[in-house]
């Protein structure tokens, strides 16, 4: 396994895979590797002969007042996961390698970012399409992984490259939970024992949505009630919001029809959470 710090040394890396012609899969994470991080990595060594992880805390993605300084940074253990998944490359930039002095350039995909974490992020979805520009061109992969538990991020980056004409594919993974049912985050860390057994609450609000949906129940309003009186069962969780929408364009829902994404941001103690679920009844 390589470790590139620089992008001239990611370039040189890949070289020889690129011009075999290799099939090249890129995993962008921040590190504190863990299960979820680790599904998108199986799927690109499944998929792909040459895989890339980038190991990035991407400081233009955090908000003022966010957990930037604290994001934990474990390197040496996220490098020996990455070995022993036999990662091709690593790519672990310091933010100047990523952004020199002063950038000026942004990518900013409008309208899909102003709702749900648009609003309490602002700027949050730009620093992430821009990280992720950047890093396509630095590595230039076929497909590019990101997981199911940032819905609206994997939505916002899929319009980015079809508006772009960016030559990547992007492949969406599952949500990797808990066995309890919590959605795994490197944030989850931050929770104290109380705070990670009411942090169930979360997902428990979304398979009241799914139920609820299943029995055949239409009116959002009266679906997010009910999630709301669950996570209202404990005092430690400060709802953001429980959103109904369409799971295309992120509009809200007065009535369930077609692809609907039902999402949930939260915030306990020093946590802030992010969850979601995708009901399909386009199907049904
Ligand atoms: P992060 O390091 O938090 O920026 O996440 C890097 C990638 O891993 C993103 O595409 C996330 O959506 C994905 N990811 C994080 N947690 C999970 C999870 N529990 N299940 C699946 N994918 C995840």
């Amino acid at each position: 396994m390589e470790i590139a710090k620089t992008i001239a040394d990611v370039r040189d890396c890949i070289k020889a895979a690129r011009s075999e012609g290799e099939k090249i899969g890129l995993v962008p994470t921040m590190g504190a590797l863990h299960k979820g991080h680790i599904s998108l990595i199986e799927r690109a060594v499944k998929d792909c002969e040459y895989v890339v992880v980038s190991i990035f805390v991407n400081p233009t993605q955090f908000v003022p007042g966010e957990d930037f300084e604290k994001y934990p940074r474990p390197i040496d253990d996220d490098l020996k996961i990455c070995e022993e998944h036999a990662i091709d490359l690593v790519f672990n930039p310091e933010p100047e390698e990523m952004y020199g002095q002063e950038n000026f350039t942004w990518v900013n995909v409008e309208k899909l970012t102003e709702p749900l974490c648009g609003q309490s992020r602002p700027g949050h979805f730009r620093g992430v399409t821009t990280v992720c520009a950047k890093l396509f061109n630095i590595v230039q992969p076929d497909v590019a992984y990101f997981g199911q538990k940032d819905a609206q991020q994997a939505i916002v980056i899929k319009r980015m490259v079809a508006d772009l004409n960016s030559p990547v594919e992007i492949v969406v993974c599952p949500t990797v939970r808990e066995a309890d049912g919590l959605a795994i985050s490197s944030r989850n860390q931050y929770l104290s024992e109380k705070q990670r057994k009411d942090a169930t609450l979360i997902y428990k609000s979304l398979q009241k949505c799914q139920e609820m949906i299943d029995s055949g129940i239409a009116d959002t309003k009266e679906i997010t009630s009910e999630m709301r009186k669950i996570l209202q069962q404990v005092p430690s969780i400060r709802i953001e919001y429980i959103s109904i929408v369409n799971a295309e364009n992120l509009q809200n829902l007065d009535q369930i029809a077609g692809r609907v994404l039902a999402a949930v941001a939260v915030k306990i103690g020093p946590a802030r959470l992010i969850d979601n679920i995708l009901v399909d009844l386009s199907k049904r």
